[in-house]
């Protein structure tokens, strides 16, 4: 049996565009006692990131220590970068009953899936692809080449996520008020907040 006094882990997945990182926010606000997971990543920093705060932005060979030492939860490497959840923390917050949120790729989902199936996995689909090009070619954080990849590894995700079983619920953002409520009704229920 679970723990009742044991935290949630709480899994957002989805293309990039899709708006899974407003959803997190609006969890972060809404959620009693929630806490983000920083991920550590290799990926060079873009725009407004803060270090610590966003990501952790960390050499090539710091993460690949990590991923020696077993320090993090899960670990994936995606479009050329690595990208990972540092365990301690995680453990830490669930042990104290907080609410963990965590926004990883596809393949962080499925290892998350089989190691802690007790956790809340939410994948957050486009309305279309047309629509996701729209709002990543809004963004204007990407070259044209980095946006064309991020749109195949876009098509790519959605059906691992459809065919993998790793998900427990998917949630469409048509409108992002509408899906950050839903998520957030989906957290509370599982949680029984
Ligand atoms: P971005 O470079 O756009 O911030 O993130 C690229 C992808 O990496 C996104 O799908 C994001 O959810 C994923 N990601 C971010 N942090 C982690 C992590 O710690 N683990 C895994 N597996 N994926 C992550």
């Amino acid at each position: 049996m679970s723990d009742p006094k044991r935290g949630k882990l709480v899994v957002i997945s989805g293309p990039s565009g899709t708006g899974k990182t407003s959803i997190c926010e609006g969890l972060l606000k809404t959620i009693p006692n929630a806490r983000w997971s920083v991920s550590v990543t290799t990926r060079k920093r873009r725009g407004a990131e803060v270090d610590g705060v966003d990501y952790r932005f960390l050499d090539r060979a710091e993460y690949d220590r990590m991923v020696q030492a077993n320090e993090l939860l899960e670990h994936a490497e995606y479009l050329g970068h690595g990208y990972g959840t540092p365990r301690t923390p995680v453990d830490v917050a669930l042990s104290r009953g907080e609410t963990v949120i965590m926004e990883i790729d596809v393949q962080g989902g499925a290892q998350i899936a089989s190691e802690m199936q007790d956790s809340v996995r939410i994948f957050v689909m486009p309305p279309s692809m047309p629509a996701l090009k729209q709002r990543l070619a809004h963004r204007k954080t990407e070259t044209p080449e980095a946006m064309e990849q991020r749109l195949a590894e876009a098509q790519r995700e959605m059906e691992f996520a459809a065919e993998s079983g790793c998900y427990t619920h998917f949630v469409t953002n048509e409108d992002l008020s509408a899906a950050i409520a839903e998520v957030i009704r989906i957290v509370k229920q599982e949680s029984r907040l």
